[in-house]
């Protein structure tokens, strides 16, 4: 990849990258958006096969954050951090743990809060503490907005609920069928939410006991992995992995609503996106719809620090969001993740525009 090639296209700020030769640190830091504010986004810790593959995914995930956050309304723009290396090898030996976290709380301090860094897959909230004794410009610290993924879950289910007015004209659940994939962190508390409306749930996981655990707690029917797709439900929640429609799995479809906590749903977002609106099945944004977790943790650096309520209140509103880019999808013939960017990308030049204005210091 010819990345200053790639980063111009796209609209990047900046991608760093640090190691620390003593803890075998191997950092990069990806900001890709500041118009609105801080670039926030969390640290994968991933064994990727090379440097190559690790730049390549922390510019992909910077640039989701940012469209994350504008959709979302937040006073935030979109950065990540990839760290490559085995999650388990780093933590083995405490000392060294410490000190490796330390160090990258070091680096992102230098950053001086142009990047915000959280957990995300293969960290810690204990390493997010070892972090901050370094830096401030983490979020996601214990006592505080606590794990993101209830409120993850809690997006999702209202998404569901604005696909359901949509299609069906009415937003209850209640006698739905809905296929989960998924029963890790959001898929759980997704299906709890189900439940508790009345929904009948189909889950799916490669770890039984995850399954085990959804369908005693919320009366759930088992269905093996590769069959969830062809699951006769009227929602489809993908809640694991990424690009799970693709050309294998849209035929198999039998939904009307595809709506989950995942990201990157669409394997390729022009031709899935398409396919699926060909075959009459909504198709719910996935960073609209999984906004709740990144709208919570943004409360951590709210003046007055975290409110639960006001963070509630906030991710409520992905109901409305949700409801208006279909209502735009359909008036205009657009796929729904591309209203969804347009919205995104001018709500950044809208405040692009207000940041040539010249302020007095706060
Ligand atoms: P998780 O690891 O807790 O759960 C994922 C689950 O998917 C696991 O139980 C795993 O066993 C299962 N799984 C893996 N492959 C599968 C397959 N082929 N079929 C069925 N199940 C399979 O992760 P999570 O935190 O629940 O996140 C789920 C998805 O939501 C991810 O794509 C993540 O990027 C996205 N997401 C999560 C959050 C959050 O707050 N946690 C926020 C935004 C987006």
């Amino acid at each position: 990849m010819e990345k200053f090639k790639y980063m111009e296209e796209y609209g990047y700020e900046q991608l760093c990258f640090f190691q620390d030769k003593n803890t075998g640190l191997k950092a990069i830091v990806c900001v890709h958006n500041t118009v609105l504010g801080p670039a926030l986004g969390g640290t994968r810790v991933w064994n990727y096969a090379n440097e190559e593959e690790a730049a390549e995914d922390v510019l992909r995930l910077a640039r989701g954050m940012t469209y994350k956050s504008a959709l979302a309304g937040l006073a935030l723009g979109g950065g990540k951090a990839v760290i490559m290396g085995d999650p388990n090898e780093i933590r083995k030996d405490p000392t060294i743990r410490e000190a490796f976290w330390r160090s990258f709380g070091r680096y992102v301090n230098g950053l001086s809060g142009r990047y915000i860094t959280a957990e995300d897959v293969g960290t810690s909230t204990q390493d997010m503490v070892y972090v901050n004794m370094e830096t401030n410009h983490v979020v996601g610290l214990p006592g505080r907005s606590g794990d993101p993924s209830p409120f993850t879950a809690l997006g999702v289910f209202k998404s569901i609920q604005a696909c359901c007015r949509h299609v069906y004209g009415d937003n209850s659940v209640e006698g739905k069928t809905i296929a989960v994939q998924g029963a890790g962190n959001v898929g759980y508390y997704l299906c709890q939410l189900l439940h508790e409306a009345g929904a009948k749930i189909f889950i799916s996981d490669v770890v039984d006991e995850r399954v085990k655990r959804v369908v005693e707690e919320f009366k759930a029917t088992p269905v093996d992995k590769d069959a969830i797709y062809s699951t006769f439900a009227d929602i489809y929640a993908p809640c694991a992995l990424g690009a799970t429609i693709n050309d294998d799995t849209i035929p198999q479809l039998k939904c009307k609503i595809v709506c989950g906590g995942a990201n990157n749903v669409l394997k390729n977002p022009l031709v899935h996106g398409r396919a699926l609106q060909e075959r009459g099945i909504t198709y719910a944004p996935d960073y609209l719809a999984n906004a709740g977790g990144v709208i919570n943790v943004s409360y951590e650096h709210a003046e007055g620090g975290y409110n639960e309520e006001a963070a509630r209140r906030d991710i409520d509103r992905i109901y409305n969001r949700m409801r208006e880019v279909l209502r735009i999808s359909d008036e205009t013939g657009a796929l729904a993740f591309q209203t969804a960017d347009k919205l995104a990308e001018g709500r950044i030049e809208a405040m692009r525009n207000v940041r040539a204005i010249l302020s007095p210091r706060r």
